[in-house]
């Protein structure tokens, strides 16, 4: 689940084993068979964009091409009903807040779903939110929750608009992940940490309301808030939570799963189920603990969840889990077994089928020698499907020579009788894909390190498995390219 673009750094390594990582935290198959069908339904701004024979490098993509194939939960094979979910998430921030005696001002703020949006980028010191371009530029800027103007961005950040903390990890993601950088910059990439955005901007505009009212706020350059929203996302996730109820969040899921979670769309159960059938690999890597992952995935895959799957990988820790040496542990009666690590060099899938933690080189060689029968040296192909940008997309495609499909919901931001449209788009922001013209970096990740991006599974799911995909556009979005993100 949750990678909560949370990452622990101010932890101590206890409790960065115990909380469950999420920073890293979402219907309608049109079925575009080729691309000049894709085309044809498009706007006059595509073809534009599509001139010049482009239409050479079309992305395209067959899932029956691959021979081992891993999906993300959250977000990915489970989506959540976001109208509800990410308020919970903002009231429960908000109080966790208030006992950490903020000034009562921040009760009087309001969830504001418009000035919410998956992707934005907490610069933790100055209090602002920011928005980048591809090349790190600063779209758009906020001081708290108010937009600051172009005069102002340039002020703060120098006239190229760029801040060398956001280059840095633009350069390297994954060395931002933990350490210095991850103190000051912070990527809210999932719905299970967007509603953060919103809450650490109302905590900066109480705290300059009141403390600070004879300051240059845009001067200061010591916020101490994010540290108390980290400190409450970890109280809200942290994997022991669940199961000694201590958790709000775990709470009020547990106590109200349909008014949290959604069915898995039988088309996609059916596409697991044919591709296991057919003699690929399948596994299932979430960043949630077992208990969580079984609670989740039985509510929305069904008590059988298990059985879609070749292999279980729990609390996997991405997106460490594809290029770090980390042992797996033994799950037992839905917990993770202390001390149960297994040698690397172990066959895993010789000692059961549900595991904790982890690492991918030796899942992959379990999996080609128990599923696919052969030796991992011989060629196998890999998937990863996942919504995390970072975790899911980047990390599997650089790190493990894998390709990657993006799940991104932002494909509907257009689409306003879409029923999470008021979550998932921003009319503040603009455009999740780009803005002013310009490509946004999460599009620049999609469009470097994906293969294909699609809103949902279920715009896949009823496509034939030895089908394949066209997408109409170099990009790799499928069905067809969201509107507004075009490059003049
Ligand atoms: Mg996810």
């Amino acid at each position: 689940m949750f990678n909560l673009g949370v990452r622990c750094v101010q932890s101590t390594k206890i409790q960065v084993d115990t909380v469950l990582f999420t920073l890293v935290k979402l219907r309608n198959y049109v079925s575009f068979k080729t691309a000049a069908r894709c085309l044809s339904v498009n706007t006059n701004i595509q073809r534009r964009f599509y001139s010049n024979n482009t239409m050479l490098n079309l992305k395209d993509f067959c899932i029956s091409d691959y021979d081992v194939i891993g999906f993300d939960l959250d977000g990915t094979l489970l989506r959540y009903n976001l109208n509800n979910m990410v308020p919970l998430e903002y009231e429960l921030l908000v109080k966790y807040l208030m006992e950490k005696k903020y000034p009562r001002v921040l009760l009087d703020k309001q969830f504001d779903s418009d000035f919410i949006q998956k992707g934005l980028i907490v610069d933790a010191e100055r209090g602002n939110l920011i928005k980048l371009a591809a090349d790190g530029e600063i779209l758009k800027a906020t001081h708290g929750t108010r937009f600051l103007s172009s005069a102002e961005i340039e002020d703060v950040y120098g006239k190229s608009r760029k801040w060398d903390i956001a280059q840095d990890y633009i350069n390297d993601p994954l060395s931002a992940w933990n350490g210095p950088v991850s103190e000051k910059l912070r990527t809210l990439l999932d719905y299970f940490d967007i509603a953060a955005s919103l809450v650490f901007a109302q905590a900066v505009d109480a705290l300059d309301e009141t403390v600070y009212t004879n300051t240059n706020v845009l001067q200061k350059n010591d916020y101490k808030v994010w540290p108390d929203i980290l400190s409450g996302l970890i109280q809200m996730y942290s994997r022991d939570h669940f199961a000694s109820g201590t958790s709000a969040y775990f709470e009020a899921l547990k106590q109200n799963p349909e008014k949290y979670l959604l069915k898995t769309d039988q088309q996609v159960i059916q596409l697991l189920r044919e591709l296991r059938s057919s003699g690929k690999a399948l596994y299932l890597l979430t960043g949630s603990n077992i208990d969580f992952a079984n609670f989740t995935a039985s509510y929305a895959l069904g008590p059988n969840w298990r059985d879609l799957f070749n292999c279980v990988v729990s609390f996997a820790k991405k997106p460490g889990f594809f290029f770090m040496q980390r042992s797996f542990l033994q799950n037992n009666n839905l917990s993770e077994v202390p001390n149960s690590e297994m040698p690397l060099q172990d066959d895993l899938l010789a000692k059961g089928k549900s595991f904790s933690q982890g690492n991918w080189e030796q899942l992959n060689e379990s999996l080609c020698k128990h599923v696919l029968r052969k030796d991992v040296n011989k060629t196998s192909r890999s998937l990863y499907v996942g919504d995390n940008l970072i975790q899911d997309v980047y990390a599997p495609y650089t790190k493990a020579s894998m390709d990657a499909i993006a799940i991104s919901e932002e494909m509907f931001e257009n689409k306003s009788s879409y029923e999470y449209y008021k979550i998932i788009q921003s009319s503040s922001w603009g455009s999740y894909f780009n803005l002013n013209g310009r490509p946004t970096l999460w599009f620049s990740v999609i469009e470097n390190y994906s293969k294909l991006c699609i809103s949902q599974m279920d715009v896949i799911a009823n496509v034939p498995v030895k089908e394949k995909i066209q997408c109409g556009n170099q990009h790799g979005f499928f069905p067809n390219v969201p509107n507004g993100q075009l490059v003049q």
